[in-house]
């Protein structure tokens, strides 16, 4: 089949990857992690370019994690310009938290609004040349996971009559989850979705795995565990690892301050790091 170029296939000729995070419900540590498999891939090589495009449009938190509240982006001639976390612009950012006008305004759109968002994020930000775009989604698979993947790649959505596009990288997807069953039930089922848009997965991980005891650094585990590692087992997809809950991270992601991802690596976050190998070989 022939393929055609899109405005989104067109803006993302540069981006080398692209990985989405999904979790199955809110509150896992889906932004955390995205923030620090970002800050991972940064760390792949002294010359990697990341984007961060924080979907979640009614919760974006990914300002806040890096520190950069209360920024805008700004239009230039040739389309938005993300917020860089650094001064060398390996790390940019770009999140409906920068367009609106009181942090604490609320995003109350019905789908066709937030589709209209979501392909001018993919096709109108300047990102330039990166390794990796990281895709924050919202909890769940909603519209929003629905709209990305169909800009994003026609063919998720089978349409006989539209041909894939010209460029674009097939995206894969990194999936969060805690040792909780819930949690776990609602994995299998964002699991079902990617399979049913044949969205690759590259694996899956396990947040707030145990507790680091802040003074002697011991790990407890106060939920079940490894029902994370099982389930990739079981489910043949890739095991990226598990992540204990940890102060230190908290503290860096909640209190972090503005230019602190300049200082902080993700080695610094104490045992709370994953580091997905698996990632370059994609
Ligand atoms: P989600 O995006 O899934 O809703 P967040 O990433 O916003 O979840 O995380 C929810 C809260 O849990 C945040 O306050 C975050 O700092 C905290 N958190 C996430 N992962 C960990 C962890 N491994 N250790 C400690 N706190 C964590």
């Amino acid at each position: 089949m022939a393929s055609i170029e899109t405005p989104v296939s067109r803006r993302l000729a540069t981006v080398k990857n692209i990985i989405i995070v999904i979790s199955g419900k809110g509150g896992v540590g889906k932004s955390s992690s995205t923030v620090q498999l970002a800050l991972s891939l940064l760390n792949t090589s002294p010359t990697a370019r990341v984007g961060l495009l924080d979907l979640d449009l009614t919760g974006p938190s990914l300002p806040r994690m890096l520190g950069l509240d209360g920024q805008s982006v700004h239009q230039s001639s040739n389309g938005w310009v993300p917020v860089y976390a650094d001064r060398e612009r390996r790390l940019g950012c770009m999140s409906i938290g920068f367009l609106l006008k009181d942090r604490g305004d609320s995003v109350v759109w019905r789908g066709p609004k937030k589709d209209g968002m979501i392909r001018q994020f993919l096709a109108e930000v300047r990102w330039g040349d990166l390794d990796y775009l990281v895709i924050d989604t919202p909890p769940g698979t909603s519209d929003e996971h629905i709209s990305l993947l169909t800009h994003l790649h026609p063919l998720f959505l089978p349409n006989p009559n539209r041909p894939p596009p010209t460029f674009c990288p097939t995206p894969t997807c990194v999936l969060i989850t805690t040792p909780q069953t819930t949690a776990l039930n609602d994995t299998l089922k964002s699991l079902s979705f990617t399979r049913k848009l044949a969205l690759p997965v590259l694996g899956l991980v396990e947040n707030m795995a145990g507790y680091v005891c802040p003074c002697c650094g011991e790990i407890s585990d106060i939920f079940s565990k490894g029902g994370g590692e099982e389930m990739a087992r079981k489910e043949n997809i890739g095991w990226l690892g598990r992540v204990p809950i940890d102060t230190k991270l908290v503290k860096l992601l909640d209190d972090v301050v503005k230019g602190a991802v300049e200082n902080v690596t993700p080695a610094q976050a104490g045992d709370a790091v994953f580091v997905p190998t698996k990632l370059e070989e994609t």
